[in-house]
């Protein structure tokens, strides 16, 4: 093999905006300043809305392992049209209703191993400012006000679909929209405040009683803490327009600069070659997923596994095969550190190690090329097991394996197993049970106070009867 040395290539990100791959590199040259729209927590976040998530992990450890900083904020919604419904039908304030959910999200996350950005900020806890961009959108002639709500006059903003790339040139002026979530189809001037009604909670506000629309929050928590002009702006697909396309709207009116230099959206995730829904019983949580047994840093690599401008086919047949792949990674792992190798090195592994590192690098860079990125750790692997069992891999090959290893680590992050905590399967429950039973047959008094006292660390109560073992937990 014949080692070509090369000059790295940029890293480079597709740019919705300019819809091209972009060479990037933070303005400043060191800190990325990137905005993600966050949950809206009226509800446990789903696998689609954790894919974009998951896109956004692997954005900033890739961010970092190219030397950058990160000042990465993310919005939490506390209160739109699902939210102010759901919680007024159970008769619960905005707050007592988000936050089991806000909770809930932070857990789901923590499990995926998702980095928290460095700010995550509550829509209710900056209803001021942004009652005061609304002032400032309605002193340069943005907004009017219609039955109490103010409206933003999309026909006054001129590159208005610039970011979705949709011509609104033959809209009709005035026509407009009062929810937070709309169709192409369906664009017209958005609600900024909506005006009270039917007992929702509200805000007294020089705009008058309301609350904002959804739209506003983004805008005005991104600028806030990232200024006029971000790095990065990433979401997913579905939030492309309207969201992005208002918050750009907003933005820009506000400070007369771009809003984002770089726009990036993560694609659709589908279950089983379908579009996730309720009605099609196809929809879940990372809890239900959980719940059925697979391990999170399972679905973690599942999900990560596609890079993000490609739809994602999330099936349960991937889920097992994401496992067994894991297994092999891991095993491989520990066959480096409990194999014993023959001192020395081998060149042309070194060579090959050298090589995989550099071209798992350029895929990263190359838009997040997980897919690639993940055939190259594959192949080496390979490759290595057979020169492993012909005798040609050497104690000298250890370090640099280890180090692609952890390369790769860095940024998937599933190589560490879940600790299991306090909690215990049900299926694991039974085979303890049953092995009790084993030990009293066999008179092994201790084994059997052992595994009562195990389970009953581990919450299981255990009632012998006279029909044999029955458990509940505490
Ligand atoms: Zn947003």
């Amino acid at each position: 093999m014949v080692f070509s040395p090369h000059k790295p290539m940029a890293l480079r990100f597709y740019n919705t905006l300019s819809q091209q791959l972009e060479d990037f590199t933070p303005s400043d040259g060191k800190t990325v300043r990137m905005y993600t729209c966050g949950p809206t927590v009226y509800n446990f976040v789903h696998i689609g809305n954790l894919r974009t998530f998951s896109f956004q992990d692997i954005l900033r450890r890739w961010l970092r392992h190219r030397g950058f900083q990160l000042m990465h904020v993310m919005n939490i919604t506390d209160v739109e049209d699902k939210i102010i419904r759901n919680a007024m039908q159970q008769g619960k304030t905005l707050q007592e209703y988000t936050a089991p959910y806000e909770a809930a999200f932070l857990e789901d996350t923590d499990a995926l191993r998702l980095e928290r950005p460095e700010k995550m900020v509550r829509a209710t806890e900056h209803i001021q400012e942004m009652v005061e961009a609304i002032q400032g959108l309605e002193k340069r002639g943005f907004t009017y006000v219609s039955e109490g709500s103010t409206y933003y006059r999309i026909s006054h903003f001129k590159e208005y679909g610039k970011l979705s790339h949709i011509d609104f040139s033959g809209q009709k002026s005035g026509a407009r929209v009062d929810v937070d979530e709309y169709d192409k189809d369906d664009a017209r001037d958005f609600v900024l405040w909506k005006a009270r009604k039917d007992g929702e909670p509200a805000w007294e506000t020089p705009l008058g009683a309301g609350r904002p629309g959804w739209h506003i929050e983004c805008s005005v928590m991104a600028m806030k803490y990232l200024g006029d002009t971000l790095d990065i702006h990433t979401g997913g697909i579905d939030l492309c327009f309207p969201h992005h396309e208002n918050e750009i709207a907003q933005s820009e009116a506000l400070s007369g600069k771009p809003f984002a230099r770089f726009w990036m959206h993560a694609e659709h995730l589908m279950v089983e070659s379908q579009k996730m829904a309720k009605s099609l019983g196809n929809f879940y949580t990372l809890r239900d997923l959980l719940a059925k047994g697979f391990l999170p840093e399972a679905i973690r690599y599942l999900l990560v596994s596609v890079p993000y401008r490609k739809k994602l086919n999330f099936t349960f047949d991937g889920l097992k095969a994401a496992a067994t792949s894991l297994e092999r990674l891991r095993n491989y792992k520990l066959r480096l550190e409990t194999d014993r190798f023959s001192p020395g090195l081998n060149a042309e592994i070194a060579e090959v190690t050298t090589r995989a590192s550099a071209a798992f690098c350029e895929a990263m860079d190359d838009d997040l090329n997980t897919a690639e990125a993940l055939g190259i750790v594959y192949e080496y692997v390979r490759e290595t097991n057979t020169a492993m069992d012909a005798g040609q891999f050497l104690e000298g090959n250890i370090p640099g394996a280890q180090q692609l290893l952890a390369l790769f680590d860095s940024v998937f992050d599933v190589m560490r197993p879940t600790a299991k905590g306090n909690s215990i399967s049900d299926a694991d429950v039974e085979t303890l049970i049953a092995e009790r039973t084993a030990a009293k047959k066999n008179r092994n008094f201790t084994r059997s106070d052992e595994i009562r006292d195990v389970l009953s660390e581990r919450g299981i109560v255990l009632e012998d009867t006279k029909d044999g073992v029955r458990w509940k937990r505490k």
